[in-house]
């Protein structure tokens, strides 16, 4: 491998360090820090893409390797190795991909024209989506192995924003803790209501109040509302249990009626047994 090469593919490295630290940063409430978390992610895509350039030649990483004499101090931008990739291929870089790029590009200009506002969960979301698709560009197209130069300090944060799985669930939780915490003010006026539970559906701690779903509560990462450890009150002696624990009868008039053990007779028939 040529130096130059290697150079690139070094300062690729280093830029996703520095990435997924000011990442991290971020999500540690310093949300300034994902701004430069999105101008070394451009970085390490420019890089990334210039590198897989030159693997086809060297002297296609300057913008004119044709003239008579080579200008080595002028070499191509991110979007002339876009479009190369592009002509190389036209299925390369998929359409939602090419959108990041967009993104990226149009914030790359925002921040370093200082008219940047920050939308946080779109950072988030959208540096995670684009770190996937280079990702899945880097294993596909390249022979770099990114997973054994990443430091061991970053690799937690590599592995989630890489795993799409594994960043919904994280998103989800995130999520699931901040609605918790928002409502966490009823706790200490003594009101003692259950805000987040474990979904037994995907046995995530995912399962938190909510004003749309029917039940009152619903899954932030599979969307299920029903679970038998959802608060519920027993609409004959209004005492208060759960959702599991009360049984259901439907009423002459056609509505639903939750009784508890008492109420519905059922303490009555045990002991009788
Ligand atoms: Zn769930
Ligand atoms: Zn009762």
């Amino acid at each position: 491998m040529a130096s130059h090469q290697l150079d690139l593919l070094e300062n690729a490295l280093d830029s996703l360090t520095e990435a997924l630290c000011k990442y991290e940063e971020g999500e540690r409430g310093e949300h300034k820090a994902y701004k430069f978390a999105v101008l070394h992610m451009a970085h390490f895509v420019e890089l990334i893409f210039k590198y897989h350039v030159a693997e086809k030649h060297p002297l296609l990483i300057y913008k004119d390797p044709f003239s008579q004499k080579l200008d080595r101090t002028k070499t191509i931008t991110l979007w002339d190795a876009v479009n190369f990739i592009n002509n190389e291929s036209a299925d390369t870089l998929n359409k939602s991909f090419r959108a990041d790029l967009e993104w990226l590009k149009r914030l790359r200009n925002e921040i370093e024209h200082h008219k940047f506002s920050m939308d946080v969960p779109e950072v988030r979301t959208t540096i995670g989506r684009l770190f996937r698709s280079l990702m899945e560009f880097i294993n596909d197209y390249t022979e770099i192995d990114i997973e054994s130069s990443i430091p061991e300090r970053t690799i937690a944060t590599f592995t989630v924003l890489s795993d799409q799985y594994a960043f919904q669930l994280y998103e989800a939780i995130r999520e699931a803790e901040e609605i918790e915490e928002a409502n966490r003010a009823n706790y200490s006026s003594g009101d003692m209501t259950v805000v987040r539970l474990e979904c037994p559906s995907c046995g995530n701690p995912t399962l938190v109040i909510n004003n749309q779903s029917s039940t009152g509560f619903k899954c932030t990462f599979c969307g299920n509302e029903e679970s038998d450890d959802i608060p519920a009150t027993c609409d004959i002696c209004g005492v208060d249990s759960t959702v599991g624990e009360l049984d259901y009868w439907e009423t002459d008039d056609d509505r639903i009626e939750s009784r508890c053990y008492y109420c519905s007779g059922r303490y009555h028939a045990d002991k009788d047994d």
